[in-house]
This record gives structure tokens, C-alpha cells and sequence, in this order.
């Protein structure tokens, strides 16, 4: 398969996502509207002033971004407007499954409401788009109010409860420097003893130290990014030992000046040395850009053939955290696209 034939059958294929998060993947229209809707005051009031706002000048300035846009959202309807939309996106690029990142730290919804919105937009997917999605909800390290060991273990528990109503793991996310992973044990604990898998962030803005806490406190099957791992090789050594599989979202780790050029990413180094890893967008419309753009870079750059790319989809399926049957379904459906 040449170049161009291999570009088109990644657009074409069906394909997997694990590294999103709801509110990094709203669109910037619709966040205007929901501000306006909601009577919240927003430092960008039209589409021009969104993209300045969104030219990141460093990891806490998205940060930042993020919070008060997700602060946007106060009613489960609108949970439920922004998930029809992303999984509209993942259905025009093909995304058959996504285990899509929700952070529930609304005050004005309960825990309950917020999933029952999620659902109502799954089932729709479902339906109406022949797509489908479960949730990661994660533990906020920055949480701009109220006692973090107590509102982390809350986010545990709420996890916990959403698990068999499309809950498959409690992630962390936020600033890896400011908060430690070992500070929110003994929230992981909550989600250990009900068996709920953990991903957490780490490896992004901090180093590998940060992957190793990760590691000791939360067994992950999972780490979002973790591509600072390349600055320590006993730690790649552990995550191909233990086949810790590791959510890359190469566009995102640019524009957060992770990495200064594409050309200086670690993910060919991680690739080469067998630790399982998937390419995902993160928060496309923050960093425009989409899964399958993503994918089509990383399979130049790796110097995919078409048979790397299906077997790349089909290590993607294996590690996502569906229950068996559904999981062989996904993985006969990814099989039958590269035999038809
Ligand atoms: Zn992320």
C-alpha cells in the first residue's frame, strides 16, 4: 500500500480512541454559547478572540482555559448538547469506540445527572451514528475549591458508583507538579477496592518520577501521556516489562511545549523500544487538530505499512478497558474492515 492509499484507509477505518476529554473536545462555538446561555463572563466573547485565547503560552494557561470554559456547563442538557456533538466528530472520522475523559466537578448537577446526560447522548450515538463511547471521570489535581483529599476521594466514589452505567476507570488529570500522585491514595484506594482500573496522567509536565508514583499508587493498565518516560531507561524498561500501555496525544505535548518540535518527540523512541502505546488527539479543538490527523502523522513518521497500522488498531482494541465480550466484538469488527 503506498503513501496516499495508506492515508486514506486510516481516514476510512474504524478507529479507537482513548485519550479525550469532553470539555477539551467542545467546540469553541459551542462553549460562546453555553457562556451566553449561562450568563458566564468569558475572556473571549466571539470566535476570533477564542483563538487568541487558545494560543497557550504555557501548561497553566491551558489549564486555566480549561477550567473556566468547563465552568460553562451547568445544566446536564448542556452535558448532554456537547457529547451529541463529540460523538457527531468521532462518527464523521469513523471513531467507533472512544473511552472518553469526564471531569464531574459541577456544583450546580449531581453526579448522577451528569452520567444520566452521558447516557442519554450514548444510547443516541448508538442509535443514531452506529458509535460508542465509556468514561474515564477524573480526579482534577487543581481543583479551585473546597478540601482536594476530600473532594478527590468524592470523585473516587462517584467513579465507583457509575461503574456498569459506562464508568470504566478514575482517571487524574491537572497540574502533575503542583499535586503528587501519592497525595490522592487514598482516593485510589476507593477505586482499588471496587476494582475500578485507574489512568492516571503523568510523564507530561512533570518527569518520571511522576510515572513511577503513578505506577506504586495506582497499577495502572494506563498512563495518559507518559512520554517524558524516554528520560529514565529503567522506567522504560518496567512499562515494556509490565506492558504498561501509554495514551499519547502527540499535537497536545507541542503546543504545551512538552516537546519544542514534532521532530524531538519521544513517541518513534517509545514505539522502537515495545512499550504499548496508542495516538490520540487529547483536546482536539484546543490544539486543532483530530485523531485521524494525528494517526496519519505518527504512521509517516513510524513508516507504517498497512499491516503495522491494522495491527497498531488491533493493540489499540486490546487496550481498552471494555468487558471481554465487548471487547472481541470491537476487535472482530477492526478485523473484518482490513479484510473487506
Ligand atoms: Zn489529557
Amino acid at each position: 500500500m503506498n503513501k496516499e492509499n495508506l492515508k486514506a484507509k486510516i481516514q476510512a477505518m474504524p478507529k479507537i480512541e482513548l485519550h479525550v476529554h469532553l470539555k477539551g473536545a467542545t467546540r469553541p462555538e459551542t462553549i460562546l454559547k453555553l457562556a451566553k446561555k449561562n450568563n458566564i463572563s468569558l475572556p473571549a466573547k466571539n470566535l476570533a478572540e477564542m483563538k487568541e485565547w487558545f494560543k497557550f503560552k504555557n501548561f497553566n494557561h491551558f489549564l486555566d482555559v480549561y477550567m473556566q470554559t468547563a465552568m460553562c456547563f451547568m445544566e446536564p442538557e448542556d452535558i448532554e448538547l456537547a457529547a451529541k456533538e463529540f460523538l457527531t466528530e468521532q462518527a464523521r472520522q469513523n471513531i467507533v469506540y472512544t473511552e472518553l475523559t469526564y471531569t464531574a466537578n459541577h456544583l450546580t448537577m449531581s453526579f448522577e445527572d451528569q452520567l444520566a446526560a452521558l447516557n442519554s447522548a450514548k444510547s443516541w450515538g448508538e442509535s443514531h451514528l452506529g458509535v460508542s463511547m465509556n468514561y474515564v471521570i477524573d480526579i482534577p489535581r487543581s481543583m479551585t475549591f473546597g478540601d482536594h483529599q476530600e473532594r478527590s476521594q468524592r470523585f473516587a466514589k462517584q467513579a465507583v458508583s457509575g461503574m456498569g452505567k459506562g464508568v470504566v476507570a478514575l482517571g487524574l488529570a491537572g497540574d502533575e507538579n503542583k499535586y503528587t500522585v501519592e497525595f490522592f491514595s487514598p482516593a485510589f484506594d476507593i477505586a482499588k477496592e471496587a476494582g475500578l482500573p485507574i489512568v492516571p496522567h503523568a510523564g507530561e509536565a512533570a518527569g518520571p518520577q511522576s510515572m513511577l508514583d503513578a505506577i506504586q499508587y495506582c497499577d495502572p493498565p494506563r498512563i495518559g501521556h507518559g512520554v517524558r518516560c524516554v528520560e529514565d531507561k529503567n522506567l522504560m524498561a518496567l512499562l515494556k516489562e509490565r506492558q504498561i500501555h501509554l495514551e499519547i496525544s502527540p499535537t497536545s505535548n507541542i503546543c504545551l511545549g512538552i516537546f519544542d518540535t514534532m521532530d524531538n518527540h519521544s513517541f518513534p523512541e517509545i514505539s522502537a523500544a515495545g512499550i504499548p502505546f496508542s495516538i490520540n488527539s487529547d483536546d482536539p479543538p484546543y490544539f486543532n487538530t483530530t485523531l485521524t490527523d494525528e494517526l496519519i502523522m505518527a504512521a509517516e513518521r513510524l513508516d507504517w505499512s498497512a499491516e503495522d497500522t491494522e495491527q497498531y488498531m488491533l493493540n489499540t482494541a486490546e487496550a481498552t478497558l471494555l468487558p471481554a465480550t465487548e471487547k472481541s466484538a470491537l476487535i472482530a469488527k477492526i478485523k473484518t474492515s482490513w479484510t473487506t
